[in-house]
């Protein structure tokens, strides 16, 4: 498929030159230590590489939520020793006042954090002031930062306009990725959403029907769309005042010859704790006094058998509360069945949503799909077909 956008291999001879990159650093903290280091890690690729071929590299980030104002709880300056370690190679801070002058004495090949770009009030408006000062700083623009670019911010779309901009390797892989899942993929085309609403994914929902082949709907949504379809779902999670909204994307489904799938037996429970008294049975078996809490064992070998035959499968939501045992027995199954199926080469696996990393992880399956996002809201936004600014930006 042909890129839109240009990537590190078109930035020519770097040596020298001051590259603005955007990367996401917002890393969960608790006592001044970082409590997960994925998105440092995710940073080290695009940031070596600039290093590697000379230029002075400053990484523009946002830390926390500092709503336009400094907060030296949210300074990026407790992100720069731990990305020095992950990096390996030395990373200086650089406050944002005096940045021009502290940015003039790097060397080729240096490495700098410039202080938070969400403590001056005009990243998340974008306003020309602030892309005007940060694109004052550098010579070249990096957009690696896919989790950021759902907002058009100074630092994640308007720089773009400003100065020539490229993709991160980050970046590059993730829309390469989700272009070989819903951009021009291999039929058949398998969704899965899962989750505990459906009225957080409604947008999602409507634009897979257009999108894929299968659509096979779990976890809590499920109940709406069963309940929907007149079975009583008991005490089940479940929104019931979404039933025409359900109705739509079955007639929606239907008119774009997509399959919708939905459980046909399920397990229940009185109780929502571990390991309570459980029944597996058909959906219309659910008492009164009975929740849903995951697909059970028949529905889920009949999923395993649609993805036998589908080449390509989008999975966004677990199958059930898969944080409660046994309740994680259907998401664990499928993990496991998508991570064979990829191994084999028979299916590309595109997999994304916090919770259903989540799930990857407890499954040890993450490293096998063909791509994990863990972008949470770009990937979202992205399921739901919308153009996301900053990449947009970049395609310009
Ligand atoms: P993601 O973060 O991957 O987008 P969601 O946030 O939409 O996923 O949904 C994940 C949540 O859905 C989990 O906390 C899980 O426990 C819950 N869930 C899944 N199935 C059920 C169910 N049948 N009843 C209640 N909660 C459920
Ligand atoms: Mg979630």
């Amino acid at each position: 498929m042909a890129r839109t956008f240009k990537t590190l291999d078109d930035m020519g001879d770097i040596a020298g030159k001051r590259v603005l990159v955007r990367e996401d650093l917002n890393v969960p903290m608790a006592d001044g230590a970082v409590t997960d280091d994925t998105r440092l890690r995710a940073a080290v690729p695009t940031v070596a590489e600039l290093a590697d071929k000379g230029a002075r590299v400053l990484v523009l980030a946002h830390f926390g939520r500092p709503k336009g104002q400094r907060n030296p709880e949210m300074s990026l300056a407790l992100v720069t020793r731990p990305f020095e370690q992950v990096l390996g190679r030395p990373v200086r801070f650089i406050d944002d006042e005096g940045a021009a002058e502290a940015i003039a004495t790097l060397k080729d090949g240096d490495v700098a954090i410039i202080e938070n770009t969400r403590f001056d009030p005009g990243e998340e408006k974008n306003e020309a002031g602030t892309v005007e000062r940060l694109a004052a700083l550098g010579d070249l623009y990096v957009n690696d930062a896919f989790s950021a670019a759902h907002r058009a911010h100074a630092s994640t779309e308007g720089l773009a306009h400003k100065l020539p901009a490229f993709a991160g390797r980050q970046m590059e892989a993730e829309l390469d990725a989700l272009g070989k899942a819903l951009g021009a993929p291999e039929h058949p085309v398998a969704a899965v959403v899962g989750g505990a609403k459906v009225s957080t994914k409604l947008d999602v929902l409507k634009h897979l029907v257009s999108r894929v082949d299968h659509l096979i709907i779990g976890g809590g949504m499920a109940n709406t769309f069963l309940a929907a379809r007149g079975v009583d779902v008991g005490k089940s999670l479940a929104e019931h005042d979404l039933t025409g909204t359900a109705e739509e994307i079955f007639d929606a489904a239907e008119a774009a010859g997509c399959t919708i799938h939905l459980p046909y037996d399920v397990v229940v429970a009185k109780e929502f704790r571990p390991n309570p008294e459980t029944r597996t049975i058909n959906v219309h078996e659910v008492a009164p006094d009975e929740m849903i809490l995951d697909i059970g064992p028949a529905a889920t070998e009949a999923l395993g058998d649609v993805l036998k035959n589908c080449r390509t499968l989008v999975w966004n939501g677990p199958l059930g509360a898969f944080e409660t045992p046994p309740f994680d027995t259907a998401t664990m199954s499928l993990a496991r069945t998508v991570a064979a199926l990829t191994r084999e080469g028979s299916l590309v696996s595109v997999a994304g949503g916090g919770d259903t990393v989540a799930a990857l992880n407890q499954a040890r399956v993450a490293g096998d799909m063909t791509f994990v996002s863990t972008a949470g809201g770009a990937f979202l936004e992205w399921m739901e077909g919308k153009e996301l600014p900053g990449v947009k930006a970049l395609s310009a």
